[in-house]
């Protein structure tokens, strides 16, 4: 989630080449420029290094991100951009070095390929907020060590360093896992960092690709679980997945009736909310987490905070530690996501109908259509 000004032109050449020891040229669905609509194109691999990997990709999923990220809603994108850091695919090939995969392997890559190793958040398995020089790589629209851009899931296949891939539990099917890679960790870090357990209310702000795996996480957590959606249109499918309580944000009432009641709130709305209408439902000591990411600040009233010593904070997705734990709990539990898969030639469509809010829950583009 990281917006820098590099700009190469050196992205889509035709280099041709898929020996291990070069560059390759794969497909790949990119933007050319910001809010174009995505369309078929190739980019370049580096050669699969000492501790690199190759992945071949079989799924990618469409993280709202992906939008804000194309539209420019977070400031300037590097173009063409080529998203998606919801990866899951199998090992096709691995550095000579490398000793943590094999071919064949079921691995992931989420929200960010590579990192300083040596910070503090580093050494405490924070990658994602990574403090030495250039900070964390992200999958897409940042730059590598190496200078060059990234470019992310949609597409054919992917080079990375081993130690930024996790490993996809066998019982779970790949393309429903994909986005656990970033839905699911964002979703799962604050639960289990602000102790979503049982005994505890906690409330889902939004039921989309993040909030949906937000009501199974806190379901499974064992926290009684309410979400808090615009209207009551999904409320039978917010039951299905482990809410055992669904209100309409639409509805007034719904501040009044719940005020105070929840230890734990996690917003994921990609538009600006009033937050301080949202404060009010938390009780004495409760927090607020934000997780969307709109493009607009966010505001807060100071007597929502101090009139019950209330906190506002914030989540990015999770480190590497926190992403595999992830992974193993949606193992032992059978947590995946609840799909739409596409073929790669609908991407467009797809994001339209995300901005709409037509989508339960997330879409998943089948990459071997790409
Ligand atoms: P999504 O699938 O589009 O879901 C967003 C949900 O927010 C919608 O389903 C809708 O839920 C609700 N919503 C949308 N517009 C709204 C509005 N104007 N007012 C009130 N509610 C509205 O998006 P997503 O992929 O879950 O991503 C959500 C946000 O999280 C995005 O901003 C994304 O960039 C951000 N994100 C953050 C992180 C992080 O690390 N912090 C990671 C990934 C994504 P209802 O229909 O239930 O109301
Ligand atoms: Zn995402
Ligand atoms: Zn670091």
């Amino acid at each position: 989630m990281t917006n820098d000004t590099h700009h190469s032109t050196a992205t889509t050449t035709t280099t041709e080449s898929t020996t291990a020891s070069t560059t390759r040229t794969v497909a790949a669905y990119a933007a050319e420029r910001p809010d174009a609509p995505l369309a078929k194109t190739t980019v370049v691999r580096r050669a699969v290094g000492e501790h690199d990997i190759l992945i071949d990709i079989r799924y990618s999923g469409i993280c709202h991100s992906d939008l804000h990220q194309v539209g420019e809603d977070w400031g300037t994108g590097i173009f063409p951009m080529v998203p998606g850091h919801e990866i899951a695919g199998v090992v096709s090939e691995v550095g000579p070095g490398v000793t943590r995969w094999k071919v064949g392997d079921r691995v992931g890559v989420g929200c960010f390929v590579d990192s300083c190793r040596t910070c503090d958040n580093c050494r405490a398995g924070l990658q994602q907020y990574c403090t030495g020089e250039g900070g964390a790589v992200f999958t897409y629209n940042s730059t590598g060590r190496d200078g060059l851009p990234t470019y992310g899931g949609y597409s054919a296949e992917l080079v990375v360093d081993e130690a930024y891939a996790l490993s996809i539990p066998d019982n779970l099917p790949l393309d429903a896992a994909a986005p656990l890679l970033c839905a699911g960790i964002t979703l799962y870090s604050p639960l289990a960092h602000w102790g979503a357990g049982p005994g505890r209310k906690v409330a889902i702000v939004g039921l989309g690709g993040l909030g949906h795996m937000g009501v199974k996480f806190a379901h499974a957590m064992g926290a009684e679980v309410t979400v808090l959606s615009q209207s009551l249109r999904k409320r039978e499918d917010g039951l299905k997945l482990g809410a055992d309580h669904f209100r309409a944000t639409a509805d007034p009432a719904t501040f009044t009736e719940l005020a105070g009641g929840f230890d734990l709130i996690v917003n994921t709305v990609s538009a600006d909310l009033d937050l301080s209408a949202y404060l009010g439902l938390l009780r004495t000591d409760g927090t607020l987490v934000q997780v969307g990411a709109p493009e607009k600040p966010v505001s807060v009233n100071a007597h929502a905070l101090i009139s019950g010593r209330r906190s506002v904070a914030g989540s990015m997705i999770g480190g590497l530690p926190a992403t595999q734990e992830m992974l193993d709990f949606c193992g032992e539990h059978g947590i995946t996501a609840e799909i739409e898969l596409i073929r790669a030639d609908r991407i467009n469509e797809a994001y339209q109908r995300v901005l709409d809010g037509d989508v339960r829950f997330r879409f998943v583009i089948d990459a071997s259509t790409i």
